[in-house]
């Protein structure tokens, strides 16, 4: 269709930048943001480390950028056409990255209210897909069911089970054995989100805050059978809330805390090549370095479709982070 065919002109990677508000207590920090230009979709930083001069600046271009301001239902406004090509048949991966503390988890899941204004990207994207299901029920009859996963040291683990921890299969590039749950409602999904949130938890006692050490993955699985033809068509999306991105001092940190930097920082730039390689159309794409990249192998190129929201900390503090961040996403737009 002509929203299809106009997506594929602009590319099937796109790079959103998201700059987190200043929180609270914040307010009065000095931020590094000099000026954000929605129109054109570029940012431009301050890269000057002191209050007083403000010369030096850096300017960094996306295909969308949202200011501090941006609501949840502005962010996700742009998604929706990748939402209707999963139920069209095609893969699609949409990804937060940035440091802990960013707001990925924020764009993702949204925070922890349950007003439905405030909720994320996952769950508009659900219930988008119940939407069009159901516009189309006439021709077409969907089946929708939800996969969450975790990855941590590049381990794979269910987060639909209660009990136990399960690895992927030996190629990794499915996980034929993960809970496969089978959602017809939002509020379906808001029960199993609910649950893998507790899994995640679970598997948090012994360390503060894995959350942002770990990647997660609520993968939707969509099956449309047509009526008339009786012809099955498959569609699949990936919502990934990535570890945070910051670098840890290796001077700092010893043990299982480098070696989960040290997974983390593997992963996010495996992920990082296969972006840019998948950008710059090279013929070999690296996909086997990393879980992650195993997993979303056929969510990533070819016919598939990717979404990379890039989140920005406003305060100066975070400068070396922001400028970091910035430089992964260029390097993958
Ligand atoms: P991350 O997942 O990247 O570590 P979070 O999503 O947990 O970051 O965000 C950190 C804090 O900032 C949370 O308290 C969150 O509610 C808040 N926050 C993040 N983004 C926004 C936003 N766009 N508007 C308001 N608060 C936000
Ligand atoms: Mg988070």
């Amino acid at each position: 269709n002509l929203y299809n065919q106009l997506q594929d002109l602009k590319g099937n990677i796109r790079v959103y930048c998201r700059v987190r508000p200043f929180l609270g207590e914040q307010s009065k920090h000095l931020s590094s943001i000099s000026n954000i230009e929605e129109g054109t979709g570029s940012i431009s930083i301050i890269t000057t480390p002191s209050r007083n001069r403000r010369e030096g600046k850096k300017t960094f271009s996306f295909n969308r950028v949202f200011g501090p301001c941006a609501t949840q239902e502005e962010v996700f406004s742009d998604t929706r056409s990748l939402i209707r090509s999963v139920l069209d048949g095609y893969n699609v991966c949409i990804f937060a990255y940035g440091q802990t503390g960013s707001g990925k988890t924020f764009t993702m899941s949204g925070p922890k209210d349950v007003k439905e204004e405030s909720m994320g990207v996952n769950y508009r994207a659900l219930r988008d897909l119940f939407h069009l299901s159901e516009q189309r029920k006439d021709t077409i009859c969907y089946e929708i069911s939800v996969q969450m996963l975790e990855i941590y040291n590049d381990q794979i683990r269910d987060l639909l089970v209660t009990d136990e921890i399960r690895n992927s299969s030996q190629n990794g590039i499915n996980v034929p054995d993960a809970n496969l749950a089978p959602v017809s409602s939002t509020s379906d999904v808001i029960y199993l989100m609910n649950l893998g949130q507790k899994n995640r938890a679970v598997g948090a006692t012994a360390m503060n805050d894995r959350s942002s050490r770990s990647h997660s993955c609520v993968t939707v699985h969509v099956e449309g059978k047509d009526l008339t033809s009786g012809n099955i068509l498959r569609g699949c999306m990936h919502l990934v809330d990535l570890a945070g991105s910051e670098r840890v001092d290796k001077s700092e940190v010893t043990g299982d805390r480098l070696k989960e930097a040290q997974h983390i920082n593997k992963s996010l730039s495996a992920l990082g090549d296969v972006i840019s390689s998948l950008s710059q159309k090279n013929a070999h794409v690296p996909y086997r370095n990393s879980k992650l990249t195993q997993l979303l192998q056929d969510s990533l190129g070819g016919q598939a479709k990717t979404l990379m929201f890039v989140h920005i900390s406003p305060e100066h503090e975070a400068l070396g982070e922001t400028i970091s961040t910035l430089k992964f996403a260029e390097r993958v737009s």
